[in-house]
């Protein structure tokens, strides 16, 4: 008789613009290293949520829609966003709803330039830039709290309210300790104590408790600014990572740009515990301007998918597809539009199935 197969059931949210095109080849993909590895398979259920169902719907997903997703082990997100629906409703009634309805506090951005990818530094290799950015998810500067008070008004006053709790905070630290231990890497804590007095001096305090627990794993501690700089200047000094939220979200792009750009750049929302699902995606956007064309780049959407893998604990199959990732870069023959290729969405993640293949 047949053999049990172990089942990942993923909920694909492709979403809007390019989103379903770049999954799509992220789910050949997947589906490629469980029939190759025989003992799991994937089983994908397609919610199609996102901006045109906002159009039609006036929300952007349904009704009782976290509770649908509840009972998938992840999800797999393509990209929300519209010309004509404000950035915020995408942002806020869909993806800040999973995050922070899934408790996926943890947000892991993989900063490593691949072998052939397009650089802007001159000179750097693989081992300079390859670190994992590890950024709070859940609070800190986008707490959405504050207040709007004498609205229009000369004396007009706009509070935008971080928050920073000692579970929240401890927790994200904490993370990121364990993840520098396992990868007997140093840790990197980003902040800005000395000019916010409040939130980031309690960072600071968090972070030199906890890594008394980890006195096996070095620390630095860098302001955000020259932070910035070091990204740019010297990038191999940091390893993995540890920041709060905004300040996550804008070195992460930072860490994109010196890492291949948009293309490449991928991201998971983890739920450490595992009570709900965690949720992989790429970090561009919709692409309306080339949606529909058939020439965005898979290879973030094809990334996240290795992250997946990884989550699941089949680090050797997550190994395997980013390095026949950089094999597609290094051979460079076919390559999107965005990489100075011709080649189309599908194409590249054809090659990217070779090369799993010549690679098991
Ligand atoms: P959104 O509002 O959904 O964030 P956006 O246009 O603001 O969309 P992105 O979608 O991130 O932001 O795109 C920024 C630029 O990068 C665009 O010119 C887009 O075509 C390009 N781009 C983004 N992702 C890709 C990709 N996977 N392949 C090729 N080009 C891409
Ligand atoms: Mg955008």
């Amino acid at each position: 008789g047949k053999t049990m197969k172990r089942p990942y059931k993923i909920a694909v949210i492709a979403g809007d613009g390019i989103g379903p095109e770049v999954l799509t080849e992220g789910i050949k993909v997947l589906n490629k290293t469980a029939e190759l590895d025989g003992s799991f398979e994937f089983q994908f259920t397609y919610f199609p949520w996102g901006c045109e169902y906002y159009l039609e719907h006036g929300k952007m997903m349904e009704e009782g829609g976290l509770e649908q997703l509840k009972a998938y082990d992840a999800i797999y997100l393509g990209a929300v966003g519209y010309p004509g629906v404000p950035d915020h409703i995408s942002l806020w009634d869909l993806l800040l709803k999973i995050r922070k309805g899934f408790n996926q506090y943890v947000n892991i951005r993989p900063i490593t330039l691949l072998e052939g990818a397009p650089c802007p530094l001159k000179d750097v290799s693989r081992e300079q830039i390859d670190m994992l950015v590890i950024r709070e998810n859940s609070e800190g500067e986008y707490a959405g709290a504050g207040d709007w008070l004498f609205k229009g008004q000369p004396n007009e006053v706009v509070l935008q309210t971080g928050i920073f709790s000692r579970i929240g905070t401890e927790r994200i630290i904490r993370y990121a300790f364990e993840e520098a231990r396992k990868q007997g890497r140093s840790l990197t804590s980003i902040s800005k104590g000395n000019a916010l007095n409040y939130s980031m001096v309690f960072w600071d305090e968090v972070f030199n408790e906890v890594a008394k627990e980890y006195p096996d794993v070095k620390t630095y501690s860098y302001l955000v600014d020259a932070a910035a700089m070091f990204f740019v200047k010297q990038p191999w000094r940091f390893e993995v990572v540890v920041t709060s939220n905004l300040f996550g979200d804008i070195i992460t792009d930072l860490g994109a740009a010196i890492a291949g750009g948009l293309g490449l750049a991928a991201g998971a929302n983890i739920n450490p515990e595992r009570e709900y699902p965690s949720m992989f995606e790429p970090i561009h956007g919709s692409a309306p301007d080339i949606a529909g064309k058939g020439i965005a780049n898979p290879l973030a959407s094809i990334w996240s998918a290795s992250q997946m893998l990884d989550f699941f604990g089949h680090e050797d199959w997550g190994k395997r597809v980013l390095s026949a990732i950089e094999r597609v870069m290094i051979e460079a023959d076919v390559l999107t539009p965005d990489m100075g290729g011709t080649s189309s969405t599908t194409q590249v993640g054809d090659r990217v199935i070779d090369g799993i293949q010549d690679l098991n």
